[in-house]
């Protein structure tokens, strides 16, 4: 099939005003021309009237309808995913303006449902009106959170999922579940689980959701016998995306933990816009769909095979200017994408084929035991002596099985009747009956579980019936494909009202004949005038392109900083805790990974010319032997990095004042019970101290321990006091150490 291209489809939507914004009298500075897909903005700062403004496939102001929204925008593109394409909605915007709105909206109630339900009653109402084709739908749930993805339909939501990729089906995420829906309650029942997780142990959701991803993933395969009188699959795959919040997060001021989170937000939205620059500029040869889990993620949805609309959403007030205007320009970029969007047919991993294929198995399963209980019974019976019907080459039955269980109650019957027969013999015989009739119980139970498999299976599997397409069907169908059709006349008006817009603009340019000199100075100037207010616009624009790459490099400068102050606070480490030889040891055996972006150690066994000496040096001391023998577990592989942290002493109730006597006391009282720490210092031997191989009881020793940066220890008493009133890193412990 030739691989036609299109553009991502991109429309802007301004919320309403808010209470709080006409109550604090902001003024609208969004306007939107809905006939021609126009928005209007303008500068609030600026005295004179700066306008700007951008055209779009459509733009939807704050009094448009959700429905609106999906019939002309959003249903052409589920509609593809039905007949095997893959489709990506996504909302884009600052927090606020109404991404989740757009996506979700109020699902109970039909007027005000987004895309995500809509869709589900599209997909479903698709599904009934259609004959002679199987579908099965399935949907995930997933989160990206400071790039770290997280199932949320998994039971175990502490669990981090990794992105992998297949050369025939590109990127996926590994472990990621999917629940099979055969109806619109049951899609929607995996929603509400996949909602709950997300907003487990999160006591601000409204912060949370503005800083993670969330992909909501619909799989429609559909199977239908094709000309060559096969059967052929296409699997189209809806991702219903709501972004996190576009506005610029502010770093300055954030330091250690808060800072790396305030990177990490931006990191899969900068990437975001860095694709998009990347793949609409046309010099670009590399497009960095790498730099983050979401691109990485939606590659396929960003210049490859898929339908794609984003939806920029805005807010009107005056007070948002900036960051509404940097969304427009963003949705502008975004128009500029190119897809070449291809019907997935028969790939290999459909589900559907394996749901036939096993449902085969399952069913050749059942149908063989059948068999084999009717000749085995067969047999038993021209052994017994039960007068019962052989039938041989008759189906197993539900109903064989019964008229099986009478016939072993008749013969035990007989056989507790049969006076001729001794005690013994007359139980051996009853116990014999027994154990046949307990099989076939067995073998029903069986039977029963394989038929209820088989039922459940296809259950899953569904496919549209003739009765449901009666009269009032048809009715509502022609009337639906009537609005559509209206639809696509509206849009045609829009698209032939862009144009106009911009013939008007060449042709004024274009003429050259004039019949009069007044004619001539007419048209002239007229044509100064809007050039005279295109440069302005111009101006305007170099303007606020100039403060936007301002903030971006003082944002990068900010970022360089605070990473340099982090790597130098880590080679202090380095340096002075950790022993030249082992840092040189574990840097020769650190290896990249580019697939998940971690550094990770080469095996020894690896490792062919290296000394492996510290592998084999004398340990001693508690924990030395426990840290090396028997595991193989990463951790213990770094042989001497102290994994220990530093211990304050073990106080929860009140803060210590270093200067009090309380705080001595509490020293005291914590060590009143230890004796002399002895230590021997050899210079060769190191040895790993972790919390599992720390003797417990020593522990509140250690803390008082202190290295010097000449790896000597001192001794110390339990009695000593420290320093300076506080514990301070032990660093590399010398082996080996002993307890008094
Ligand atoms: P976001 O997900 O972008 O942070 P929300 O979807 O939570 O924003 O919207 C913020 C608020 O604005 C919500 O109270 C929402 O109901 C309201 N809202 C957003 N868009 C619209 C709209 N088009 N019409 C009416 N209310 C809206
Ligand atoms: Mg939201």
């Amino acid at each position: 099939m030739a691989k036609k291209s299109e553009s991502v489809k991109v429309v802007v939507r301004c919320r309403p005003m808010s209470e709080q914004e006409i109550a604090s009298n902001y003024e609208r500075v969004v306007d939107m021309d809905v006939a021609r897909g126009m928005v209007i903005i303008k500068n609030p700062n600026s005295t004179d009237s700066n306008l700007r403004d951008f055209t779009f496939d459509a733009v939807y102001d704050w009094n448009s309808k959700q429905k609106d929204l999906y019939d002309e925008t959003f249903r052409p593109i589920v509609e593809s995913v039905l007949e095997g394409y893959n489709g990506t909605i996504f909302a884009y915007g600052q927090t606020g303006t109404g991404k989740t709105y757009t996506m979700e909206g109020i699902r109970s109630d039909a007027e005000l449902k987004g895309v995500i339900p809509n869709a589900f009653d599209h997909i479903f109402i698709h599904i009934q009106r259609t004959e002679n084709e199987q579908f099965l739908v399935r949907a995930s749930y997933l989160e990206i959170y400071q790039e770290a993805i997280r199932d949320l339909l998994s039971k175990d939501q502490q669990k981090r999922l990794e992105l992998r990729e297949r050369p025939d089906s590109g990127v996926y995420v590994e472990d990621l579940s999917s629940f099979v829906a055969k109806n619109v309650k049951e899609i929607e029942r995996v929603m509400s689980v996949g909602n709950q997780n997300r907003s487990v142990g999160r006591t601000d959701m409204n912060e949370h959701s503005s800083r993670s991803h969330a992909i909501f993933i619909v799989t429609v395969e559909c199977c239908k016998i094709g000309v060559d009188g096969k059967d052929h699959i296409r699997v189209g795959k809806l991702n219903l995306v709501d972004l996190a919040g576009s506005e610029r997060q502010s770093k300055t001021g954030t330091t250690g933990e808060r800072f790396k989170e305030a990177t990490k937000i931006n990191l899969s939205l900068s990437a975001l816009g860095n694709v998009i620059s990347a793949l609409v500029d046309g010099k670009s040869s590399h497009i960095p769909y790498r730099d983050s889990k979401l691109t990485r993620l939606l590659q396929d949805s960003l210049g490859g095979n898929s339908k794609t609309c984003m939806v920029a959403n805005v807010g009107p007030a005056s007070y948002n200017y900036d960051e509404t205007l940097t969304t427009i320009r963003y949705a502008n970029r975004a128009k500029n994408i190119k897809n070449k969007p291809i019907i997935n047919e028969d790939p290999k991993d459909a589900l559907l084929r394996e749901f036939q294929e096993e449902l085969l198995r399952l069913k050749s399963a059942l149908e063989k035991r059948k068999k084999k209980g009717s000749k085995k019974r067969h047999k038993t019976q021209q052994e017994g002596d039960s007068e019962g019907e052989s039938d041989e080459g008759e189906e197993n039955t539900e109903g064989n099985l019964k008229v099986e269980q009478e016939r072993l109650e008749a013969e035990r019957q007989s056989i507790l009747q049969n006076k001729e027969l001794l005690e013994e013999e007359r139980e051996k015989l009853v116990s014999g009956v027994q154990e046949r009739a307990n099989q076939l119980k067995k073998e029903q139970k069986k039977q029963e579980v394989l038929a209820s498999k088989i039922k459940a299976m296809e259950s899953k599997l569904l496919a549209g019936t003739k009765s449901i397409v009666d009269k009032t069907d048809q009715q509502q169908i022609a009337l639906e494909q009537q609005k559509q059709e209206m639809i696509e006349q509206k849009k045609r008006e829009r698209t032939i009202q862009q144009q106009l817009l911009l013939k008007e603009e060449s042709t004024l340019e274009a003429k050259e004949n004039y019949s009069s000199l007044q004619e001539e100075v007419e048209v002239k100037t007229k044509k100064l005038n809007k050039l005279k207010s295109r440069l302005k616009v111009t101006k305007a624009e170099i303007v606020d392109m100039k403060s936007e790459q301002a903030k971006v490099r003082e944002e990068l400068a900010i970022s360089l900083e605070e990473l340099q102050r982090d790597l130098k606070l880590r080679s202090v480490i380095v340096d002075n805790f950790i022993p030249p030889e082992e840092v040189e040891m574990i840097s020769s055996r650190a290896e990249y990974d580019e697939e998940t972006e971690r550094w990770s150690l080469i095996p020894t066994s690896q490792l062919k010319d290296r000394s492996q000496s510290w592998l084999t040096r004398p340990v001693s001391g508690p924990g030395g032997s426990s840290s090396r023998s028997g595991s193989s577990s990463l951790r213990h592989m770094y042989g001497n990095v102290l994994q220990v942290e530093l211990d304050m002493p073990n106080r929860t109730t009140r803060d210590y004042e270093p200067s009090s006597a309380g705080w001595q006391a509490v020293l005291d009282d914590a060590f009143k019970d230890e004796e002399e720490i002895t230590i021997q210092v050899s210079s060769n031997d190191f040895f790993l101290f972790t919390d599992e191989n720390r003797p417990k009881a020593k522990r509140k020793k250690q803390k008082l321990q202190k290295m010097k940066s000449d790896r000597e220890f001192k001794t110390v008493t339990a009695k000593s006091k420290p320093d300076d009133g506080f514990p301070t890193s032990r660093g590399l412990v010398s082996s080996s150490i002993r307890y008094a």
